[in-house]
């Protein structure tokens, strides 16, 4: 057996798992890491505890004063929770999150020594900028770059650092992160869904978002994942048969859970409860080696840099158990990829979910203003939802029939159709009091107040309607939740701004009570945005085919999927909405499409590296052994050796066959990699998409052929079967 392979596997075999034994309660864990509100009430005097709360639940500035006395309480606690440095946390866009780690310590006129935090250094921080990806912004601006606190996310101590989560955005203002733009997509429906809350309930001052994000995981023996060149590189095999027993079984799921993957798995709940991070559930999931974990929801932001910490402390604890994590979205050919549910709601300050059903006629018409509106929002901005999706790996798992299609769609269910088809027949204009009653008892009155028993909840939907929430399935599992919560938020904010234009001209000039208004513009766009509503199965052909006739978008790559970003009514949406300028829209655009060049461009690369460096002369070694045999068969048995060294000679010719193709194949796709790489931009993408990806998958053909002839001794690639199961 190779050398590389036969160490990997004696390693992995020889693994003892370090038990993880749960000695504390975990409630008495939680967010012990966390300088949250009850630490912030403890460390500070009233009024400064009372101007942070205010900056978090109103978004009030925090005067230079307070931010000092904050900063000395957060540094004391921190050094009492064993912390020694400090950290502005963001999420540059690269996807990741930064840091930059400063000491507390500092000397005073060289001989006298003290831990040191001000409330500068908490407030803002100059991180050395020019390494993270901006799009051009710095360039045309060449301004720098700054980190701010954002006291909406409490800071944290991880390991010996207190982390404080920030945005990172350009000295003109532009937004250089992933959360800046979030925070203003979450105002943005705060603003909007608060005042159309206001016509059911005068006294709402605050609507959140809520997320309930899912992360799917595969977890790899270190060791064996190491013997990869591929899975180091590019986050995924890109060769390798797959095994004999693979998911068919079905017995992963929900299955018990391997006890290395346990001692794993408890360890990371006891670090995520520490840091706050409510993790609730764990399990397997269908493929082998691949799980799942999934938290409380929380509010939006708090949500997106919970799922970024933990994906980070996820493979540091990996490390501990001698695990590779891989979050990739198609790890392994011909087993289920991983994605990362976003479950999404809006909720009132006093906790009130807008997309539960209520007790009472008039709640009830409050869910369905929320419920058709954000229907209306997906409707009318369906492609730049996929865009906010689109990555090179997220194209393996869309439309595979293993995730929802490329094609963007929503589903109720029968009962909630039910409920709209018949609002669509509701009378346009005033309702006499016969009408308003059969509304109030017979629709509206119909729907129930728990509709979570919605038995035929569809899996195939991209963005599916679970009983008290959305739930938006098509997200990957190396996506930055920002990212799809920036855009949701901000269709769902310009759509409620619009209802509410809507309804109040209705008031205004045809005189309508609130509720006959209220009725009417639903009903207007239940008929409108019918199309997105799809109910059938999401894998099949003949829903391609149905989307086409209905207008939807099917954008099944990424180039093609990107467009969308920066088409003439998204940037005029972002504009209105002032999420985001021109300039960072642009500049995101350009930094996503240049991310999925390069990825395709390393993978086209490893991929011809591996092919003829180790594929090749294996193939050919063996091809040796074969003739040697060959020949030896035919000193001792002369003329006769044709018919015994049948198999033999076939194979030697088959083999020849699939090393001639892959080399072939490999210049061939070497030759695009040099045309795309002339072009720039969306061009190159492009390129890259349509010319060299395709060889991908012939020249894995031929490798994973001759993987199942070779002898398995010298086979240099660790295989599936040997990567996929856990002992
Ligand atoms: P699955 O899709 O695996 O069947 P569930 O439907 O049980 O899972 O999903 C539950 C997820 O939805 C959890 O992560 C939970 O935090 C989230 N969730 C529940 N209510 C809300 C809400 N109001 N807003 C956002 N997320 C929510
Ligand atoms: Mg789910």
């Amino acid at each position: 057996m190779s050398t590389i392979r036969f160490a990997a596997l004696k390693k992995a075999l020889n693994r003892n798992s370090n038990e993880i034994h749960e000695t504390e309660k975990r409630s008495s864990l939680f967010g012990r890491n966390v300088f949250n509100s009850i630490t912030l009430q403890q460390y500070l005097t009233k009024s400064a505890y009372e101007s942070v709360m205010s900056a978090i639940e109103k978004g009030s500035k925090i005067d230079r004063k307070i931010a000092d006395q904050v900063a000395v309480s957060m540094k004391d606690w921190a050094i009492s929770r064993g912390a020694t440095h400090y950290t502005h946390w963001f999420q540059p866009l690269t996807g990741a999150t930064a840091e930059k780690h400063d000491a507390f310590f500092e000397s005073i006129n060289g001989s006298v020594a003290m831990e040191r935090f001000d409330g500068e250094q908490l407030v803002q921080q100059e991180p050395d900028a020019s390494s993270f990806p901006n799009g051009g912004i710095r360039n045309t601006f060449e301004a720098r770059g700054y980190t701010a606190w954002d006291p909406t996310s409490p800071a944290f101590v991880y390991g010996t650092t207190l982390c404080i989560p920030t945005i990172f955005v350009a000295y003109t203002g532009e937004a250089l992160d992933n959360k800046t733009p979030l925070l203003r997509a979450l105002q943005a429906v705060d603003t909007h869904a608060t005042a159309v809350c206001k016509y059911f309930d005068k006294n709402v001052s605050k609507v959140n978002a809520t997320l309930g994000w899912e992360q799917e995981y595969f977890l790899i023996d270190e060791a064996l994942a190491n013997s990869r060149p591929d899975i180091i590189l590019t986050g995924r095999t890109l060769l390798g048969h797959t095994p004999a027993k693979g998911q068919q079984l079905d017995d992963h799921y929900f299955g018990s859970i391997p006890s290395r993957a346990m001692n794993f798995m408890k360890e990371l709940e006891i670090e995520s409860l520490k840091l706050g991070i409510p993790v609730k559930t764990r399990h397997n999931e269908v493929a082998p080696n691949q799980f799942e974990l999934a938290p409380i929801f929380e509010e939006a932001n708090l949500a997106v840099d919970h799922n970024s910490l933990l994906m980070d402390v996820m493979g540091r604890i990996a490390k501990r158990h001698q695990f590779k994590v891989l979050f990739h979205e198609k790890p392994f050919y011909g087993v289920n990829g991983s994605g990362k549910h976003n479950n999404w709601s809006l909720s009132t300050s006093d906790g009130t979910n807008l997309l539960s059903p209520g007790k009472t006629p008039m709640k009830n018409l409050q869910f369905l203003t929320f419920f058709v509106n954000t229907i209306k929002a997906v409707y009318n901005y369906e492609e730049l939802l996929r865009a906010s999706i689109a990555s090179a790996s997220n194209d393996h798992r869309l439309g595979a029939n293993e995730a929802p299609p490329a094609i963007i769609s929503v589903f109720i269910g029968s009962q909630l159709s039910a409920v709209l088809d018949e609002l669509e027949n509701v009378t346009k204009g005033k309702l006499s009091p016969e009408e308003k009653t059969d509304l109030k008892l017979n629709i509206i009155g119909k729907i129930p107040e728990i509709l979570l028993d919605n038995t035929d909840r569809n899996r195939t939907s991209p963005f599916a309607f679970t009983g008290n929430k959305f739930e938006f399935r098509a997200v990957g599992s190396t996506a930055n939740c920002a990212i799809p919560m920036t855009v949701l938020n901000t269709i769902v904010a310009k759509q409620l701004k619009e209802f509410k234009v809507e309804v109040d001209t209705l008031i205004e000039e045809k005189n309508l009570k609130k509720d006959e208004a209220i009725f009417n513009i639903l009903r207007e766009y239940i008929k409108d945005c019918k199309s997105i509503r799809f109910e059938g199965d999401g894998y099949g052909e003949a829903w391609e085919k149905e989307a086409k006739k209905r207008g939807l978008s099917n954008n099944k790559t990424t180039p093609e999927a990107l467009k969308a970003k920066i088409d003439k009514k998204t940037i005029a949406l972002f504009e209105e909405m002032q999420v985001m300028n021109k300039i960072e829209q642009e500049a995101r655009f350009e930094i996503e499409v240049e991310e999925y060049t390069k990825r395709l461009q390393i993978e086209s690369r490893v991929i011809g590296d591996i092919a003829r460096n180790h594929v090749i002369p294996t193939a050919i070694n063996y091809q040796n052994t074969l003739l040697e045999n060959t020949k030896n068969l035919k000193e001792v048995f002369g003329e006769e050796y044709k018919t015994i060294a049948n198999e033999q000679i076939a194979l030697i010719k088959t083999i020849s066959n699939h090393i001639t193709q892959i080399n072939a194949l490999t210049l061939a796709m070497i030759e695009e990699r040099k045309e795309a790489n002339k072009l720039t931009g969306l061009k190159s993408a492009e390129s890259y998409c349509k010319k060299v990806k395709p060889y991908f998958e012939q020249i894995r053909y031929h490798s994973d052929k001759l993987e199942t002839m070779v002898d398995d001794n010298i086979w240099p690639l660790t295989k599936y079967r040997e990567l996929l199961f856990i002992r």
